[in-house]
């Protein structure tokens, strides 16, 4: 197979301007030992050398028995014990390392030989494209029918020729994605037909839009004018780009039989049969490169020398030992990591490792953490660092002999010596300035401009104040949270207050001048909540009263952050801003933003402006607030645009996060967002954070994506990090890596606790290599796969062509899958589909990324829904991801209603709905409760108390209490769906063809999209013509 034509690397993945170029920067700041390291400290290249012994990695798997961490007794004396959160009993029922080969489920399962390939030859080399077929009813039937000849009858059967290999294979289409444009892929002159042009537009297939019908859940009403006239126009672009096929089927003598959608590979089936062989397990991770179970597979984690899977997930357990096989691939390799990912109480939280003054052990060279990777030699007195191989001598305080098998006496008693995750006390060289520093404060400012004022959502903020504050986060053998908060209003102006404990009144200050924000109070801003209890409820009490009569419409909104950072600046401590924000900043002031929004550039080359900032004022604002810690979360309640891409900037690069409710309704959407707020405040985080992620020889991390900012190459400054965030990252060769020594990855986050404890949080993980791309390919997992293409593909919408994007993604898919065909697979027919067990579904989920709205260039799509989604995928961890990308739809006419179980989910298609159905459908952002027009009355009236379909209002967003078996159990089922999201999912009743389906239709990704997009089949036809042309 000829690797011309590929980009081997895509474009938009390439590493950052400077990388490889400038020395790398080791060590976080205020390192003493960074300015003494060597000028040029990068691995030394080639393998570790005949000196390196062949057993060092990965540590051996711990016996069987009951070693149980001491109560730090091994530590250095004269720390304070409470520090420690000390171990708790690691399991009661049974050792705390059950012995791995009967506990530990293998690697990687082997499914049956049948199993291991999904091949679908015949079917898909003959298959009909149009799978559009509907039950829906009206609003889908009777599609403008394709030319006669395109679309024989599916009871036709195909003549016995089809079946034949070689002859099936069909052309590429016109185009790979993107309408007339040739595509790389697919030369035209491929076409025998002849024809001209791409396939109809498969608008033709699409439901017209419902006389007086606006736009889905989520899209501001303000683009209904334009939807009807929108959506019917040929001009579509990117879905007639996908193989739509009749025009290009034309060209084919033979009739086509339908694709049995069932005989395709199932999302839901690939999950059920991880929860079947792995669900409720005890994963132990003592086993370099294994393959932990699914994201949607419950089991329990049990740390024995790699970081848990809810830490970090990789696209691949086992890279590929030379750079040429990874292009060769075209697997990205790349690592999700979540460092504050939240442990379940049946877990062990992470060990608090304390070395005093002297601070953890470092390897000289590199600065790796000490971590199970590094091999004691010498008796003790020395060991080499698994990273980069250097030979570093046992500070004294630390030395401890070795046992017959070379390894430390203490190695059980050690978190840093047998564990993948712990933590450890930062000394003063890891702090500002050399000084401890201060604990976080928490500010809050809210928008007082007349529209807030009058919808009350003033007073819904701040009576819900006086109740969350009581929640502020504190350290669990705390009694009272450390962080202290302040608050600010806003319109025009800002307005400061004093609510310090000894005053009977709040008192007020405001700053005018917007232009250059000062703080004018210091005493008194940011106070204990606790202790100015009464003054802060008082001051709550009067706000909304203070600006009722206000008439201000105009805001300001980069001043307010500036205010923000200034305040914790001023105080000297990290902290975050909490924004509660309506509209568009049209104030003069710094970061005034006007109405750029252009629904013109959508599906040109200069659609990537949308996304971008309208000034460079919210970049530096961002930057400064990661220099000083301040992280900002903005809560936007929009009613027209607003421009997410520049007001979301600062909460996207300051680890905050960015919350959206359109034309928000008192009535309908307190719930939601109340339970945001809550859920934000409340959450674990870690401020003024630095990660580093550092590898062994011949690979480094050379992009990073989430919700971070870089002043150089290494270094991920996140102002905040919460246990909802993940960072991805992307690891390239730079050298050869061996077989025996694996490919290593230590994460350390250096990070300031709620209580203003400096920590470092450090997370190992070690992956296998192999020549044999067969074992890479074994070892991949689809879920992170998308994840990073996802992330990457969406940092690249900033500067590249949609288009040009969307055609990478889909050309880099076939080229995994071919390259799998050709090197892995057993000799088959050319026309058979062959995917490896791994990445059965990843055909599936790349559909449904590529018709994201984000990627679908669609201008009925607003622009600040796409910027927001794109915003929340950029932070999202893999089982974010994969919910977001393919929903959970479960029926639930036929629950069970004294099973305590979610029923089993199906897919996301309307031919797994029925009228006599209702279903549940989630995907971390929304929830839709779809109801049949022949829903059983009896399942009605338990579920909403009224005796028909008919009598249901559906204009609720909370289902009703009705006490019956069915409501009990559905809101059991919804809370959790809800459980472990990082949104509040909205609720949205549906009912079968009526005009807010349309909103629901969106989710059903296996589908033909509503806005466009290939459905499952097509596009896994489209994926087969690629590999097929690239086999040639
Ligand atoms: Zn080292």
């Amino acid at each position: 197979m000829s690797q011309q034509g590929y980009v081997a690397t895509p474009p938009y993945s390439q590493a950052q301007p400077g990388i490889g170029l400038s020395p790398p920067h080791y060590g976080h700041y205020g390192d003493p030992s960074h300015t003494a390291s060597p000028p040029n400290m990068m691995k030394p290249s080639g393998p570790l050398g005949a000196a390196t012994p062949g057993g060092m990695l990965p540590p051996g798997p711990p016996p069987p028995g009951t070693h149980q961490f001491g109560q730090n007794g091994a530590h250095a004396s004269g720390h304070p014990p409470q520090r420690f959160p000390g171990p708790p009993p690691l399991n009661n029922a049974a050792p705390s390392y059950p012995p791995y080969s009967a506990s530990t489920p293998s690697a990687y399962p082997s499914p049956g030989s049948t199993s291991s390939v999904t091949q679908l030859g015949n079917q898909l080399s003959a298959m009909q494209m149009n799978n559009y077929g509907s039950s829906m009813g009206a609003p889908n039937q009777g599609p403008p029918g394709p030319p006669a000849a395109a679309l024989p009858g599916p009871s036709r059967p195909p003549p016995p020729s089809i079946l034949q290999p070689g002859s099936q294979v069909l052309p590429p289409p016109p185009t790979a994605l993107n309408g007339p444009g040739p595509s790389p892929m697919s030369p035209p002159t491929h076409r025998p037909d002849g024809l001209p042009g791409p396939a109809p537009p498969n608008a033709h297939y699409q439901p017209p839009p419902l006389p007086g019908q606006t736009l889905g859940t989520g899209y501001p009403p303000q683009q209904a004018a334009n939807y009807g006239a929108q959506m019917a126009g040929p001009q579509l672009g990117y879905p007639g780009g996908f193989p739509g096929g009749p025009a290009q089927m034309a060209g084919l003598p033979q009739p086509q039989k339908k694709l049995d959608p069932d005989a395709i590979p199932s999302p839901i089936q690939v999950i059920e049969n991880d929860i079947a062989s792995r669900g409720g397990q005890v994963y132990a991770t003592n086993t370099r490169g294994q393959v932990p179970p699914l994201v949607t597979t419950d089991s329990v984690i049990q740390d024995q020398g790699n970081a848990s899977p809810r830490y970090i997930r990789c696209t691949t357990y086992c890279f590929p030992c030379t750079s040429d096989m990874a292009k060769q691939a075209q697997i990205p390799l790349a690592a999700v990591i979540k460092p504050f990912a939240t442990i379940p109480s049946n877990e062990t939280p992470l060990y608090l490792v304390n070395h005093g003054e002297t601070g953890p052990v470092r390897c000289n060279r590199c600065k790796a953490y000490m971590c199970p990777f590094m091999q004691f030699i010498e008796g003790g007195r020395r060991y080499q660092c698994a990273f980069c191989s250097c030979v570093n001598d046992v500070p004294p305080f630390y030395f401890q002999h070795l046992d017959h098998m070379g390894r430390r006496l203490d190695h059980y008693e050690k978190p840093e010596l047998s564990l993948g995750s712990y933590e450890y006390v930062a000394t003063l060289d890891y702090c500002r300035k050399n000084k401890p520093p201060n604990p976080p404060a928490f500010i809050f400012m809210i928008d007082v401009s007349y529209s807030n004022i009058k919808n009350g959502l003033v007073k819904l903020i701040c009576e819900e104040l006086k109740t969350v504050l009581e929640n502020l986060p504190k350290e669990e053998q705390e009694e009272a949270s450390a962080i202290r908060v302040g608050f600010i209003t806003y319109n025009k102006v800002l307005h400061f207050f004093n609510v310090k404990s000894n005053l009977a009144q709040p008192q007020m200050m405001v700053v005018t001048d917007v232009g250059e924000v000062f703080v004018p109070l210091l005493d008194g801003f940011l106070v204990n909540y606790q202790e100015s209890q009464s003054v802060i409820h008082n001051l709550l009490d009067q706000i909304p009263e203070m600006f009722a009569e206000s008439n201000e419409n105009e805001t300001v909104f980069a001043p307010v952050i500036q205010a923000g950072m200034e305040a914790l600046k001023a105080a000297d401590c990290p902290g975050k801003l909490f924004i509660f924000h309506s509209s568009l900043p049209t104030a003069e002031a710094p970061g005034k933003l006007k109405n750029r929004d252009d629904k013109k550039l959508v599906n040109t080359d200069k659609e990537k402006v949308l996304f971008q900032p309208q000034s460079g004022v919210y970049e530096a604002l961002a930057k400064d607030c990661v220099a000083h810690g301040c992280s900002v979360t903005l809560f936007l309640f929009p009613s027209q645009y607003v421009d997410v891409a520049s007001m979301g900037l600062v909460p996207q690069l300051t680890g905050g996060t960015l919350y959206k409710y359109n034309n928000f309704q008192m009535q309908l959407d307190s719930h939601q967002f109340l339970t945001d707020l809550r859920n934000d405040i409340e959450k674990k985080i870690g401020f003024d954070a630095i990660m580093r992620v550092r590898t062994s020889t011949g690979f480094r991390a050379t992009d990073f994506f989430g919700g971070i900012f870089m002043n150089n190459t290494t270094d991920v400054e996140m102002a905040a990090i919460d246990c909802d965030k993940a960072v991805t990252v992307e690891f390239k060769h730079d050298d050869k890596l061996g077989e025996d020594s694996g490919a290593l990855i230590q994460c350390a986050v250096l990070y300031t606790t709620i209580s203003g404890q400096r920590r470092l949080r450090i997370h190992n993980l070690g992956l296998n290599c192999s020549s044999q791309l067969g074992d890479l390919y074994k070892s991949c997992e689809t879920d992170a796969l998308i994840n990073f293409f996802a992330k990457s593909a969406f940092k690249a919408i900033l500067h590249q062509p949609l288009k040009v994007i969307r055609e990478i993604l889909v050309n880099q898919t076939a080229h995994m899958l071919a390259c799998y065909r050709k090197n892995c697979a057993s000799p088959s027919a050319a026309s058979q589909l062959i995917l490896p067990d791994s990445m059965k579904v990843l055909p599936v989920y790349m559909n449904c990324l590529l018709k994201s709205c984000v990627l679908l260039s669609r201008p009925e799509i607003s622009t600040d829904e796409r910027t927001f989604q794109r915003q929340l995928v950029m932070t999202m961890d893999v089982a974010d991801s994969q919910l977001f990308f393919y929903p959970k739809l479960l029926p639930i006419h036929t629950l069970d209603v004294k099973s305590t179980t979610l029923p089993a989910a199906v897919r996301c298609s309307e031919s797994r709905l029925s009228e006599e159905g209702i279903f549940l459908l989630a995907n971390g952002l929304n929830m839709f409760l779809w109801l049949g027009v022949s829903s059983p009355p009896e399942v009605i009236q338990g579920i909403f108390n009224v005796p028909s379909f008919a009598h249901i209002n559906t204009d609720m967003t909370l289902l009703p209490e009705v006490g019956s078996p069915y409501s009990q159990k559905l809101r059991m089922i919804m809370s959790i769906l809800q459980q472990k999201r990082p949104y509040s999912m909205k609720l949205t009743v549906v009912k079968q063809r009526e005009q807010p389906e349309m909103g629901f239709r969106q989710f059903l990704v296996e589908d033909k999209g509503l806005y466009g997009g290939a459905s499952y089949v097509d596009f896994l036809c489209c994926v087969h013509k690629e590999i097929c042309q690239l086999l040639r």
